[in-house]
């Protein structure tokens, strides 16, 4: 992979996902039977374990209630299609070659590449029903999973993959509106790489391209009209012009690089890693003048909310979770944002071997562990001794890396205090706190005061933060 150059001995993505328990590793053993669990999974289909899981949820809960809160409706479509809805959308004549085809009694059916298809299908449906009081611009949003055909030596753990899933959006505006639009996806795509990621945004690590098309090649390469890809290339540039006067964020043009239903911008965020800078290809927007042609959508556009030229965006943030979850693996080596580490705090009581003072710590101890974990946090009990503490927070620290720590040892005891381990997301390293307490609910609540702080971010997004509480002290 030209981003993902790394120097040999360094840990690669899926290391940190098999640390965190995030996938099962293809290449190793299952027990018992004696073979490899790719051999189980399949090449490319990525199977995610158990705090992969709660990744997963709280993400698509965050991501679901943060689009439905921007007028988004939110949905859910099958994996599986009659074949006729991709030969209308066109795919079975412009993407076969990476579409999974089955034969059921007879009938052909897909696994879907895309979830346009579905979503356009909704807007119809919803339209045909409650006609024009459906809003326009009609705004989709899914955790969609698609599946599309890669040749097995282009696999590469999570980031390239033949099954993975989008956070993926359709929009359908009408022409007029559409510099309106396309700020509010520039801006939406900022506040979720800034609070859930801690990704700033701006002139100095984000950049455009804006792929356009050939104007000799519209008609035979790509479809449509001259004047709708003008119209389209225009909003696009006038948008990348607004983002660069506005954010210091520049852009360029490949001509002749758009797709063949429109032309698109795509966000390469540049990173430091390691000393290195990166680049990584992240989001994108896409214009589309295919689809809406393909399903008669202007037609019925006229009919029901009268005369008016309406675009198609497609607009996938993450471009796919599993991708981006690799790459931001990489990026802070093995560090997830507090809302989504699969164990958020972890409580380590240091006993001294004195019978009565390790009876106190362990008290303590357990009594915070238990009502953080009432609270909803996975937070795990850690047991360890003055003499074996600096090789546990090793093994911690190389492997779980829990954003929070908290120390109780006999000097927290007898001060009443909390030695506490917090991960900056912003500073990107670990910083030592101490709290004091006046009695054990003081204490819950100078925890909880950290962990309000992290989790503003998801805060500041939807309203509040998802806490799921499960056990996850076989991580440690
Ligand atoms: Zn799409």
């Amino acid at each position: 992979m030209k981003d993902l150059q790394r120097s040999i001995g360094s840990k690669t993505h899926m290391d940190y996902a098999y640390d965190l328990d995030l996938v099962v590793k293809p290449d190793s053993q299952t027990p018992v039977l004696g073979r490899e669990f790719g051999h189980y999974t399949g090449a490319g289909i990525p199977l995610f374990s158990l705090g992969g899981g709660i990744y997963r949820l709280v993400l698509s809960y965050i991501l679901s209630k943060f689009h439905a809160l921007r007028g988004y409706y939110v949905v859910e479509t099958p994996i599986l299609a009659s074949a006729n809805l991709f030969e209308v959308s066109g795919h079975l004549s412009f993407y076969k070659q990476n579409m999974f085809l089955l034969d059921i009694e007879g009938h052909k059916f897909a696994i879907k590449p895309m979830n346009c298809p579905y979503h356009i299908l909704l807007f119809m449906h919803e339209v045909a029903r409650y006609r024009n009081k459906v809003p326009l611009p009609f705004k989709i949003f899914e955790i969609g999973r698609v599946h599309r055909y890669e040749p097995s030596g282009s696999l590469y753990g999570l980031l390239r993959v033949r099954g993975f899933t989008q956070d993926d959006a359709h929009i359908i505006t009408p022409e007029r509106e559409i510099r309106k639009v396309m700020l509010s996806l520039f801006e939406e795509l900022k506040e979720i790489y800034e609070a859930l990621y801690y990704l700033p945004i701006g002139g100095e690590n984000l950049k455009l391209r804006l792929s356009f098309s050939d104007p000799n090649l519209i008609g035979t390469e790509f479809m449509g009209s001259k004047e709708e890809w003008r119209a389209a290339e225009d909003a696009l540039k006038d948008i990348a012009d607004n983002l660069s006067r506005n954010y210091g964020i520049s852009y360029f043009i490949e001509k002749g690089e758009a797709a063949f239903y429109g032309p698109k911008m795509d966000f390469i965020m540049n990173v430091e890693e390691g000393g290195i800078r990166k680049e990584w290809q992240l989001g994108t927007i896409q214009f589309d003048f295919n689809l809406p042609r393909r399903f008669k959508l202007f037609e019925l556009i006229k009919e029901v909310y009268g005369d008016m030229n309406i675009y198609i965006i497609h607009r996938a943030f993450q471009g796919s979770i599993e991708r981006f979850l690799g790459i931001y693996l990489e990026y802070s080596k093995g560090r997830l944002p507090f809302p989504l580490a699969p164990l958020q705090v972890a409580i380590i009581p240091i006993l001294t071997g004195k019978k009565e003072i390790d009876l106190n710590i362990k008290v303590l101890a357990e009594d915070l562990s238990s009502k953080l974990f009432n609270s909803g946090l996975r937070s795990s009990l850690i047991v360890t001794e003055k003499t074996r503490l600096s090789g546990d927070i090793r093994r911690l620290e190389t492997r779980v890396k829990p954003p929070l720590e908290i120390f109780i040892g006999e000097r927290e005891v007898r001060e009443r205090s909390l030695s506490l381990r917090v991960y900056d997301y912003i500073k990107r390293q670990a910083r030592k706190e101490k709290v004091m307490f006046k009695d054990e609910e003081d204490m819950l609540n100078e925890v909880m005061n950290l962990v309000d702080s992290l989790e503003s971010g998801v805060r500041r997004l939807i309203g509040d933060c998802p806490r799921i509480p499960v056990d996850m002290s076989y991580l440690t």
